[in-house]
């Protein structure tokens, strides 16, 4: 389930069509909130995913914790319903203390400086903190360079970080193999993860429906 809106405005954001209705990030297209953004009720959210039959859902954007008020019931209908869910974000929102007893795990992303966005909007202290609070919770890095592994030390070190995962940066299948190479051997010695991006490799940057 992909939530519109976000408070961040990466410049290589591979999904600004959840929030760039001005044309700020790299692609330079002004996407139309009219076209992209789809009001539904809880029930009728819900009702969906649960249609789909999936033992998991991860919830993604734009940034989810953005209306996280709104997106708990719709996460406790499907944790009655058996399902398991993952929530994405960019780690800049307090979670509510409610989340604690729904069983979700958080993957966080928080971003470098090469996403443009300044240290004072991307770093939030206090959010980082009660992430990492929560029970599974892992930390994943978007890398476009070994370069940037230094800068993933410094937060991690900064905020006593751990489950970190780091995965390259690119919308082509070549460039998250070129990634993965370059990435590989420098953060194995860190001991930190190393993942792809499997939709990535099987369906480039194309759309899903
Ligand atoms: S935080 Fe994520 S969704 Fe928001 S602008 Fe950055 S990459 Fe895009």
């Amino acid at each position: 389930m992909r939530l519109g809106g976000c408070n961040l405005t990466c410049t290589w954001c591979d999904t600004p069509y959840t929030w760039d209705w001005t044309g700020s990030s790299e692609s330079g297209v002004a996407h139309q909130p009219s076209r992209e953004l789809h009001p539904m009720t809880v029930e009728e959210v819900t009702e969906r995913l649960l249609a789909y039959g999936t033992p998991l859902v991860v919830v993604s954007g734009g940034e989810p914790l953005s209306q996280q008020l709104r997106l708990l019931p719709v996460v406790e209908n499907l944790r009655a319903g058996g399902v398991d869910v993952e929530i994405e974000t960019n780690g800049t929102v307090v979670p509510a203390p409610q989340w604690a007893a729904t069983g979700v795990r958080f993957n966080v992303s928080p971003k470098l400086a090469h996403s443009g966005v300044a240290k004072s909007r991307r770093i939030v202290p206090g959010a980082l903190t009660a992430l990492r609070a929560l029970p599974g919770t892992c930390f994943k890095f978007v890398c476009a360079a070994p370069d940037d592994l230094a800068e993933v030390e410094e937060v991690v070190r900064a905020h006593a970080l751990d489950n970190v995962w780091i995965m390259p940066r690119g919308q082509s299948p070549e460039e998250i193999a070129d990634g993965l190479r370059a990435l590989a051997d420098p953060v194995g010695v860190r001991r930190w993860n190393l993942t792809g991006r499997l939709h990535v490799t099987v369906w480039g940057n194309q759309r899903g429906v």
